[in-house]
């Protein structure tokens, strides 16, 4: 998620002028933001970046169970990846039969609740990301984030908005595209082991349904399976 600034293409030094004629007593850029965003732009904020802006910068070491509040920290190491199928609108688990408890019918996808390890210079702390946020940004690793949340009773932070402070060295960068590549690879070996003649269709619909990103012909070369004639692709 962007700065609430970058979101709306404005500029905090047009946010603070405004701020200085209307509220010269006041100085949170926040606040000022949002009204600015309002009352001069007509902008409905989006609900999600109102509550972002909202809440105590914590340290790390300071946290407390069930406060609200935000932290800033650099993302450490994936410590768990719990997955579901669940229905791609509002993330809820679907049934068997594939029905949204509040959608109705839909076609589920994989949704993901990650957990990594997280620390300022204060301390570390175990952070869960929400399929909202796990969807989206699948790795989060090196990366600098401000995380609006609250320490529940297990001592992991759970994180209801983020903001991207900082994206991971290119380094780190280059490894997570590879990362995702060896995931998807291994993902398709694994349907190849148990399906030893799929057909190239039937893959194609798993692979768009997976939202993997790697391309599926570079995929079956790298797993080192070919499509015969009969449009069958098998591990050679
Ligand atoms: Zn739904």
């Amino acid at each position: 998620m962007k700065s609430i600034f970058e979101k709306y293409g404005i500029s905090r030094q047009e946010v603070l002028e405004w701020g200085m004629k209307h509220y010269p007593q006041f100085t949170n850029e926040n606040i000022l933001a949002q009204l600015y965003l309002r009352h001069v732009k007509k902008v409905n904020l989006d609900p999600n970046d109102v509550a972002l802006m909202t809440g105590k910068e914590v340290d790390v070491e300071d946290l407390q169970p069930g406060e609200w509040c935000i932290i800033q920290v650099v993302v450490g190491a994936k410590v768990r990846s719990n997955s579901y199928r669940g229905c791609p609108e509002c993330y809820k688990r679907v049934d068997d039969n594939n029905m949204c408890p509040k959608c109705g019918l839909v076609t589920p996808v994989d949704l993901f609740w990650d957990t990594y390890v997280a620390g300022d210079n204060t301390g570390d702390v175990m952070v869960s990301f929400p399929p909202r946020i796990a969807n989206e940004y699948r790795n989060l690793e090196g990366t600098i984030l401000k995380i609006r949340g609250f320490l529940n009773d297990q001592g992991e932070f759970i994180a209801q908005n983020i903001e991207v402070v900082k994206e991971p060295p290119k380094s780190l960068e280059e490894k997570k595209e590879q990362t995702v590549v060896e995931k998807e690879v291994e993902a398709l070996r694994n349907v190849l082991l148990n399906f030893p003649e799929v057909s190239y269709e039937d893959l194609k619909t798993w692979h768009r349904q997976r939202g993997f990103t790697t391309d599926l012909d570079l995929l079956i070369m790298k797993v080192g399976a070919v499509k015969d004639e009969n449009g069958k692709v098998r591990l050679t």
